[in-house]
């Protein structure tokens, strides 16, 4: 019997979602990045007293609904910790909606370090580590739900020192739980960096997602992002964007990557702060207009392979 196409061969392994352990061959479609809340206020002053839990499910259960209808069954929601993280809401959700929703762990460092908490500068790689694996075994903020991911974040251009303390947490966090780091990263440079942190703390870099790797110009760096073994996120679909995101991944595809590539919205953001949310974008583009787009462009099988395979694939504890 001829072997089964490697994009439909079974993908082993589990992930942590909201509601508890799923085997990765069962998460259907995946959307990888998208958020339900976020709160930009800044680490000092984030809080859940500045929202109504009932008023964000109102907002944004619709939407994740409409996601479910159009044949998304897993959702990875990318919100960190000191920007709105929820888990116990994200739970709720995930029951109302039947998606599988999965959370994180990690610090985000980008956007200047303002989502940092103040013991992320005083302590060590060691003790940050200590705290994501600390989520990973007991739950997050006093739940019993666990992180499926770490959600990390750098600056562009050369790593700062904290921003390298991060990704050394994140290694010494996989090794200790297994769980792939995604990394909102500015530009080639970090993530090329963030790679070689990696591979100095011995990780595998198909543990590495490089978030938003479509702001980086220069498809060079992207080839040999995935060449180092990283996954590549082209994550900024919307409808606007889908015809570039389609070149990229055609792009990847004629270099031989296409087993690389993570795509999704990076939408949905109930802002924490604004009436009623602020406008809330749905998760909807991927599946009427990206997915149509691929399927003429590169036939069904990449299509299976950027939103299941390579989901399945990226998520499994390792
Ligand atoms: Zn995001």
């Amino acid at each position: 019997m001829a072997a089964l196409p490697s994009t439909f061969a079974a993908q082993e392994g589990t992930v942590a979602t909201v509601t508890g352990d799923v085997a990765v061959r069962d998460l259907g479609m995946v959307l990888m990045h998208e958020h339900v809340m976020v709160d930009f206020i800044g680490a000092d002053k984030v809080s859940r007293s500045r929202y109504n839990a009932d008023d964000v499910v109102r907002v944004a259960l619709p939407h994740l609904r409409e996601a479910k209808e159009l044949g998304c069954q897993t959702l990875v929601e990318c919100t960190p910790a000191f920007l709105g993280r929820n888990a116990a809401l994200l739970q709720r959700l995930s029951q109302e909606s039947g998606l599988h929703i999965i959370s994180n762990t990690g610090y985000y460092g980008a956007a200047g370090d303002k989502h940092l908490p103040a013991h992320a500068f005083r302590e060590s790689a060691r003790e940050l580590a200590q705290r994501w694996i600390n989520e990973h075994r007991r739950g997050i903020d006093g739940t019993d739900i666990l992180p499926g991911f770490m959600k990390i974040g750098v600056d562009a251009g050369a790593l700062s020192d904290v921003d390298r303390k991060l990704v050394e947490a994140a290694a010494l966090a996989h090794k200790a739980t297994g769980m792939p780091i995604a990394s909102h990263t500015g530009d080639g440079v970090a993530a090329h960096q963030e790679l070689d942190v990696l591979e100095s703390q011995d990780v595998s870099r198909d543990a590495f997602i490089w978030v938003h790797a479509q702001n980086e110009g220069d498809d060079g760096q992207l080839k040999r992002a995935a060449e180092r073994g990283a996954w590549v996120e082209f994550d900024g679909i919307g409808p606007e964007s889908v015809e570039r995101h389609v070149q990229l991944v055609k792009m990847m595809a004629e270099a031989g990557h296409l087993a690389r590539v993570l795509v999704s919205h990076d939408a949905g953001w109930y802002h924490v702060g604004e009436e009623g949310g602020g406008n809330f974008r749905p998760f909807d583009t991927v599946f009427r207009q990206f997915v149509p787009a691929i399927r003429e462009a590169l036939g069904e099988p990449a299509v299976t392979q950027l939103l299941v395979t390579n989901p399945a694939r990226a998520l499994a504890r390792r």
